[in-house]
């Protein structure tokens, strides 16, 4: 079962049963955390073919591979690499697939980071980077270079939550002859599949949902049959290989993804909801809401949403930014997303080109945790009152 790539089972079933062969380890139910740089040959001729299934750590441990199995099910994809962060999952790829003299294209709503990497290394290895709308569609034909490799998406956008219109682009990008990576760390590949719509590589922050729990750092990248050679050749070349303890830990994190997402997904869209007839706020920006530009697209071609949003507060500036954050007493005031517990920050847009911020006043994003949702509305109560108060 742990190898097959599509099953007619439900993605639960699937989460609980993919990725590791309990008959290839005594029938224990979970893979051994396999700690190796070193793995020994029977003999000098195997050495020399490097003909056994492993040969040293950083290419790959029975760990490493259970989690990567289990990926390779959920994304319906070829091959995946694991790496040691979310970022490194953008840049890895990013480094493998661009030369001196290519050009870049990447969404303006962009993870901040990726575009600092793109700013900064990118830029000073001779690769052209030019920021395109999130809402261009077919459009992209019209930036497309003879020299542009690679169209980097990430939907919905982060921080704004604008979203693309994913199979338009890839037709774009593909009719110029450059590679589409996505990053999907928002849906997971539970409710986006990004390979099945056409997408070269598929990129997971699995320090978000996946790890699920706040303490743990690590990617994973996914490539279509076509891309999976260069992207392992890229990975192999970098030596980012995740370390076994954090992958042991994403894979026990996949068992419980599905029911947990359930839980931030129905949070979220009750709170969302509910956000968008409270005083003070000027506009919910969730794909999954009936009001954002981007719902078709969503509605076409998502199967559900996950626990963060952002809430436009209806005027103020970084005051009342600031006493919406103080006010609150269960989210918590923190980078990242996806674990158990609700966070807030206020986003910061001063970096976009084309996608703007919102006029209206400042945008604050919440990532929904576990918690009970009437505690939640309570704490967001109170930070609108503040924010209207300063
Ligand atoms: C958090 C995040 C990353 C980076 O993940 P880290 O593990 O924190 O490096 C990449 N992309 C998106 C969209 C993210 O939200």
């Amino acid at each position: 079962m742990s190898n097959e790539k599509e099953t007619p089972a439900g993605v639960n079933t699937r989460l609980a049963h993919t990725g590791n062969d309990p008959r290839a380890f005594f029938g224990f139910v979970n893979p051994p955390v396999v700690h190796a740089s070193t793995v020994l040959f029977p003999d000098a001729e195997t050495m020399a073919s490097r003909g056994q299934k492993y040969t040293y750590g950083t290419r790959g441990t029975p760990t490493s591979d259970a989690l990567a199995d289990a990926v390779n099910a959920l994304e319906g994809a070829a091959g995946t690499i694991i790496v040691p962060s979310g970022l490194a999952a953008v840049t890895v790829p990013l480094l493998g697939f661009l030369s001196a003299g290519d050009h870049v294209l990447i969404v303006d709503s962009v993870y901040h980071p990726t575009r600092h990497f793109a700013d900064t290394m990118l830029t000073r290895l001779g690769i052209e980077v030019t920021y395109y709308d999130p809402m261009i569609g077919a459009g992209l034909s019209a930036l497309m270079q003879p020299n542009t490799k690679v169209v980097l998406t990430e939907a919905p956008g982060s921080g704004t939550f604008e979203m693309q219109d994913i199979p338009q682009i890839v037709a774009a990008a593909h009719k110029g002859g450059a590679v589409v990576m996505m990053d999907n760390t928002w849906a997971t590949p539970l409710y986006y599949r990004p390979l099945d719509h056409g997408v070269d590589i598929s990129i997971q922050a699995a320090t978000k949902y996946p790890a699920g729990h706040s303490d743990i750092l690590l990617g994973w990248v996914s490539a279509n049959e076509a891309c999976w050679e260069r992207l392992l050749d890229a990975h192999g070349a970098l030596g980012m290989c995740g370390a076994p303890d954090d992958v042991y830990q994403v894979l026990r994190g996949l068992r419980t993804m599905g029911v947990r997402l359930e839980r931030h997904q129905a949070s979220a869209f009750a709170l969302a909801r509910w956000l968008e007839d409270q005083p003070g706020v000027a506009r919910v920006l969730h794909p999954g809401l009936e009001s954002h530009p981007g719902h078709a697209l969503w509605k076409r071609d998502f199967t559900g949403a996950s626990g963060l949003f952002s809430i436009v507060l209806d005027g103020g500036g970084e005051r009342q930014a600031h006493a919406f954050l103080n006010a609150l007493r269960y989210f918590g005031l923190g980078y990242s997303w996806g674990g158990y517990e609700s966070l807030a920050v206020h986003v910061s847009l001063g970096d976009r080109k084309v996608a703007l911020a919102p006029k209206e006043g400042p945008v604050m994003r919440l990532q929904i945790g576990l918690e009970d949702v009437d505690d939640l509305k309570a704490d967001l109560s109170l930070g609108l009152a503040a924010a209207a108060a300063s």
